[in-house]
């Protein structure tokens, strides 16, 4: 059995020290500070509850119809849910209405329907941009090189504030290709910034490369298996996407 609580008192402790070996030029934020979104797809809400008791509040979910069933579970509770999954197009009203943070838009056309659908008594829905830094076929995100025009017109749209970047780099063990590739987004956020830009969040890191991300400037660490263990067998398998 996997102790929750005893999990993420050892990532807070991992985040520390991660941040103390920062170079603080590495630091894109203002105060330096990472935040630990708990990713819990595929665990049944009883697993976020216990989370949230040990103080977690931010957490991220990738299916929609699994994360509305939980929210609904846990209307109790003051969570902050992100939605991290790859978006289709006929769920952005659901995913405007529900979820405070968007961190896989990688088209205009995706953008436009999550700002036509936000709620205009809701906050604006805070946006990251998946950057598709290894270059992979196969990968979701934009190309670094078309990124600048996505900005400029995701900037526009008032319903969305656009805070920063997201990546799921290519799975590596070596280190230095790690580095690499978190160094590489940090590079066009700050480019970003450069331009008047105001954004300040990059996330990245998940539970095999966190304390890398982090030394090179991520804001939020995307984390899973790390807090929870391994994922349980889906729990709604017709909602696949
Ligand atoms: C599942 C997932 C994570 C967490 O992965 P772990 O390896 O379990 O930490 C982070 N980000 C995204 C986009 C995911 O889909």
């Amino acid at each position: 059995m996997i102790e929750i609580k005893q999990q993420l008192q050892a990532i807070q402790a991992d985040i520390e020290k991660a941040i103390a070996k920062r170079d603080t030029h590495h630091v894109v934020n203002q105060g330096g500070g990472v935040t630990l979104l708990s990713v819990s797809k595929g665990q049944p809400a009883q697993k976020l509850r216990e989370a949230y008791e040990a103080g977690q509040s931010k957490f991220g979910e990738n299916y929609l119809q699994e994360a509305l069933n939980k929210q609904s579970e846990l209307q109790d509770l003051n969570i902050e849910w992100h939605f991290i999954g790859p978006i289709q197009s006929n769920k952005t009203q659901l995913i405007a209405q529900h979820f405070n943070w968007v961190h896989g838009v990688d088209r205009l056309k995706i953008a436009q329907r999550l700002n036509d659908a936000r709620p205009s008594d809701c906050l604006p829905l805070q946006i990251c941009l998946q950057v598709n830094i290894s270059g992979e076929a196969s990968k979701s995100g934009i190309a670094p090189s078309e990124l600048i025009n996505l900005v400029k017109d995701v900037s526009a749209l008032p319903r969305l504030a656009l805070r920063g970047l997201m990546t799921i780099p290519e799975p590596t063990q070596d280190a230095a290709m790690q580095h690499a590739q978190f160094r590489q987004m940090r590079e066009l956020l700050k480019n970003l910034i450069k331009q008047g830009y105001a954004l300040d969040t990059l996330s990245m890191g998940m539970s095999s490369d966190y304390q890398i991300a982090i030394e090179e400037g991520a804001t939020i660490i995307r984390v899973g298996s790390a807090i929870f263990g391994a994922r349980p067998a889906k729990i709604t398998p017709e909602d696949s996407n």
